[in-house]
């Protein structure tokens, strides 16, 4: 394969938002796993996601320029998180605004928006890399076939488990990781609400439920290791004890998540290697929403390629202090969703709680 200015690897939000804003400019190459370019079939890998557009997504997609099409919708829009604390044995009802997507659907819609110029090679892992006197020689393979590709720089976009990251980067420590169980139920009704499930018991992050159309989805976000099965079985228990009703499931799924607890944990890259979205540690730590950063970090890093190709991760840090500043707040903002008294107190207060009118 001939030579590239820039190699992506991972069509995620991150990966598709970098190559769509510089397709018209550098010759690039976008490399995924996934079959991108072919129908989706029950089986194929897939990204295991929550599916919900936050309000800052939004508002990342609206300074783009982009609306959605509403075939990536699914299911009801949500209005409100339901915040249970099952140690506290207290609940609240919060106004947010969420789209509730069809992940696979939203990725592949941001797919069709790429440039024709855009070059793609779907369906091919990457392996590894090496430096030559021009950029690196990247080395990929599909179905036991391997391919080599020349590329002046590389971006890694290829998310919580970033092969770019621990192969170019193995001094760098990632940020705090989190194995994420997600469980799909299949369900009469649809629940209005998104619930955000807080017990110490289980997690010291947080468990999930959301509808999507006749489908309940489960999910937690665990320490890792050999107690997280059971951990997820204890949520299950308990949100049933809760009121939650809901059979076997139908579809079961596992992910990495980070949560990047210092500024540091988020690393930008070196030598004309750049990581972006949550390769790079890009991902809220309060709540492990993660799309909003993926395409902020991407546009930023386009801004940055565009303004100095020689000098690129030298304008990338400067324009995401922003985005520390952000990561920062969340941290210190955390303690009251995290420490139990404090989450107490703030629930007992019911400060920007929504009543519910039931008659
Ligand atoms: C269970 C769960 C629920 C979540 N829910 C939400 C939510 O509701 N809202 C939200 O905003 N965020 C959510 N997140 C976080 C969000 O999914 C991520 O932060 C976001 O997708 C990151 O985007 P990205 O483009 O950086 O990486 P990804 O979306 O992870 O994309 C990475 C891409 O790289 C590809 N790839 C990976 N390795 C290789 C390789 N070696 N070779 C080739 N291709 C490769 C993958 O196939 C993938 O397409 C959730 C995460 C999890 C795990």
């Amino acid at each position: 394969m001939e030579g590239y200015d820039i190699a992506i690897i991972g069509a995620g939000p991150a990966g598709t938002t970098l190559a769509r804003l510089l397709g018209d400019k550098y010759r690039i190459l976008l490399i995924d796993k996934r079959k991108l370019d072919k129908p989706y079939h029950s089986g194929d890998v897939n990204k295991c996601c929550g599916g919900l557009l936050a309000p800052d997504a939004q508002k990342m997609l609206a300074r783009l320029g982009l609306g959605l099409p509403e075939q990536v919708l699914v299911g009801q829009q949500l209005f409100m998180v339901r915040t249970i604390d099952l140690h506290n044995a207290q609940e609240r009802y919060y106004q947010r605004h969420y789209l509730n997507l069809d992940r696979e659907k939203f990725d592949r819609w941001m797919v069709s928006l790429l440039p024709e110029r855009v070059d793609r090679c779907f369906n091919h892992h990457f392996k590894s890399l090496e430096r030559t006197g021009q950029g690196y020689i990247l080395k990929l393979a599909t179905q036991g076939q391997e391919l080599t590709v020349n590329a002046k720089a590389v971006i890694g976009a290829d998310g919580a488990g970033s092969r770019v990251r621990t192969a170019c980067f193995p001094d760098i420590p990632s940020p705090k990781r989190y194995i994420a169980i997600q469980e799909w139920f299949q369900v009469p009704e649809e629940l209005p609400y998104l619930s955000a499930v807080f017990d110490e018991e289980i997690t010291d992050f947080y468990a999930w439920t959301i509808s999507k159309d006749n489908y309940l989805l489960i999910g937690a976000a665990l320490n890792p290791g050999q107690q997280a099965g059971a951990k997820f079985r204890l949520l299950k228990d308990k949100l049933r004890a809760y009121g939650f009703e809901f059979g076997e499931p139908v579809k079961k799924e596992g992910a990495i998540i980070l949560r990047p607890q210092r500024v540091k944990d988020i690393y930008p890259g070196r030598d004309k290697i750049a990581l972006i979205g949550e390769a790079a540690g890009w991902i809220s730590p309060s709540s492990a929403e993660g799309i909003s950063y993926a395409v902020n970090s991407a546009y930023l890093l386009a801004k940055s390629l565009d303004h100095d190709f020689n000098n690129f991760l030298h304008y990338y840090y400067e324009y995401t202090a922003p985005m520390r500043r952000n990561i920062l707040i969340k941290n210190l903002k955390s303690p009251f969703m995290y420490n139990r008294t404090l989450r107490g107190l703030v629930m007992k207060t019911g400060l920007q709680s929504l009543e519910l009118y039931r008659m």
